[in-house]
């Protein structure tokens, strides 16, 4: 197994050697963090993807982050260390219930979060980000939405969004969702005064007694001007290997023990490499679908 300097001078030398960008998610492995050339978050991550001129980009997330990292940069060569690595919650979308509540309901837009495949994102009107939704949502002429696919987010943003009607797909991020109340309660009261930061995929009732509810980059621009010795984070825990580096006199603590996504944790170092090495696994994306979940994805970074 390479781990450590001989992994970082390895990955080094390919990426020169081929002309390669490494983008990261910041819930991967913290020394994939480490070698990477940019993390952030999904919508951090698909504009580093759109204006990237390198021929190779490795990106280190889940399927459909890469897939649209293709689909805004179709010249580019796009590879994902791990094929196998996909999302729960986007695997809850699906195209043809999508497709056949458009029929019935016309006068709904249909707002996909970023967080699904791109067979989804073609049969939408426009994507979001947790970062961005309630501003592409209030920027919609449309009255009524249709919220694809976390019923999380959805809700949160039903919050802000007063004067919308918005319905709500049945999906979830189970790593977000394993976030109960009593949990929260519980390492609130062990950590007393310490702010409680948490992503909207998490529950109502556990948003509700959160000190701050934000994306993963709105919680890292949270954590840097927070005044406090402890944080409780209400998020995936590759996150704190980030936040660590920002703020070291910080102690943060995960909101529950194995807040981990394990689809992430299949990008791993050997992955990485193998990945330099041997230009695997390219994703690739059907034009005609390509282009129609361009066209979502784009009027999205428009308005954001
Ligand atoms: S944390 Fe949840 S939403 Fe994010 S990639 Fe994992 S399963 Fe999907």
């Amino acid at each position: 197994m390479v781990r450590g300097k001989e992994f970082i001078d390895k990955v080094k030398e390919l990426k020169r050697e081929k002309g390669a960008l490494i983008l990261a998610h910041y819930y991967v492995d913290g020394l994939i963090q480490d070698v990477a050339d940019f993390v952030g978050d999904s919508l951090e991550l698909a504009r580093k993807a759109k204006e990237a001129e390198a021929e190779i980009i490795v990106f280190c997330g889940v399927y459909f982050m890469a897939e649209t990292a293709k689909i805004l940069n179709p010249d580019s060569k796009v590879l994902i260390p791990y094929y196998k690595a996909g999302c729960l919650m986007a695997d809850m979308a699906i195209v043809e219930e999508i497709k056949e509540f458009k029929e019935k309901n016309p006068e709904y837009a249909v707002v996909t979060y970023v967080n699904s495949s791109a067979d989804v994102k073609a049969v939408s009107d426009i994507c979001c980000t947790s970062a961005n939704a309630v501003k592409i949502i209030s920027s919609l002429k449309e009255d009524k939405v249709l919220f694809v696919p976390d019923r999380n987010l959805g809700s949160f943003v039903s919050e802000k969004v007063k004067d919308k009607e918005i319905k709500l797909w049945n999906g979830y991020c189970p790593v977000h969702e394993k976030l109960s109340l009593e949990q929260a309660e519980r390492v609130k009261r062990e950590n007393k005064g310490a702010p409680f930061v948490v992503h909207p995929e998490c529950n109502k009732e556990v948003r509700e007694i959160a000190d701050f509810v934000g994306s993963t980059s709105q919680i890292v621009k949270f954590v840097k001007e927070v005044k406090a010795e402890k944080v409780i984070v209400g998020t995936e825990r590759g996150t704190i290997h980030h936040l660590k580096k920002l703020r070291p006199d910080i102690e943060f603590i995960p909101a529950y023990p194995e807040f981990t996504c394990d689809q992430m944790k299949m990008i791993t170092p050997e992955r990485v490499l193998r990945a330099l090495e041997r230009e695997v696994f390219e994703v690739q994306v059907p034009q005609e679908i390509s282009q129609r979940a361009r066209r979502a994805i784009e009027r999205m970074l428009e308005r954001s």
